[in-house]
């Protein structure tokens, strides 16, 4: 493990978060498409920002987004055995782009 490694670790915050890009796989199976390039509006702050920009708390059972410019919880997944749980109700919209 090199030094700087070794400080992230020590840091409690550093492995809790990553970007919107680091959950691409689990954005991929609840859309069913590539969503880290992917425009969606936050439903509080109105902010309109590219899902990859968004950080992702990735420690829970599911995956959180946050808003970069407020912070408040704009997107929630979980994966169950049964299914993917989406709770998009902090996002005014999100677009699903056409490939
Ligand atoms: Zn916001």
């Amino acid at each position: 493990m090199d030094e700087r490694r070794a400080a992230m670790v020590e840091d409690p915050a550093v492995d809790l978060t990553v970007d919107g890009s680091g959950v691409g796989g689990v954005l991929a199976t609840a859309f069913g498409a590539e969503m880290t390039s992917s425009r969606g509006r936050c439903a509080h702050c109105h902010t309109v920002s590219i899902v990859g920009t968004m950080r992702a708390y990735v420690r829970g059972p599911g995956v959180v987004l946050r808003c970069p410019a407020c912070a408040e919880v704009v997107l929630r997944i979980v994966e169950t055995p049964r299914g993917v749980l989406v709770d998009a109700r902090g996002l005014a919209w999100m677009v699903v782009d056409r490939r």
